[in-house]
């Protein structure tokens, strides 16, 4: 348990509003994505963040299946601003080297062809077959100062020395 876990989160830009939650339950009878999967509760996710659950909630699969409609943030009535601390505790999460496989391969795509999806073999053909060109890396330069500028280049090749 890491009771100052609330204060990390109210640290960062979009979690300042966690400690305003009053466990009412509006946020989870509201999200789509907890009717579709019993792993995703987004007033559990307050709960065990405000109690200092850290590890749990860092290490866990729950914080990465939120979609991000914003129906819970619209409802609150505490306006707690849920999606926003979902926001900040993933970049709490990510900075300790827990990100998804799948985030691990987008951001390499991203590095590598400017996409999130490397454009697959299917694609290619489809495109051939109707006279359009290979699609190229894109935007690369650009990108690479962005992650140079935020630090996602650093730390996307730390998780990788990681796995
Ligand atoms: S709706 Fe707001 S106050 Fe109610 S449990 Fe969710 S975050 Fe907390
Ligand atoms: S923003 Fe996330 S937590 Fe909120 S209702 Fe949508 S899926 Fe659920």
């Amino acid at each position: 348990m890491d009771t100052r876990f609330s204060d990390e989160i109210t640290g960062r830009p979009g979690g300042e509003t966690i400690t305003r939650c009053y466990q009412c339950g509006t946020c989870a009878s509201s999200c789509p994505v907890a009717k579709l999967d019993s792993r995703f509760n987004p007033r559990e996710i307050i709960k065990l963040s405000l109690l200092g659950e850290k590890e749990e909630i860092l290490s866990g699969d729950p914080i990465w299946l939120c979609c991000s409609c914003y129906n819970c943030q619209e409802r609150c009535p505490q306006k707690v601003e849920i999606a926003d601390i979902i926001y900040a505790i993933r970049n709490i999460a990510f900075k300790k080297g827990y990100i998804p496989k799948i985030y691990s391969e987008f951001a390499s795509a991203l590095t590598t062809e400017g996409r999130i999806g490397k454009v697959s073999k299917f694609v290619e053909n489809k495109r051939a077959g109707v006279g359009l060109p290979t699609l190229q890396p894109t935007g690369i330069e650009a990108l690479e100062k962005i992650f140079a500028a935020t630090g996602f280049s650093k730390l996307s090749q730390k998780k990788e020395e990681t796995q």
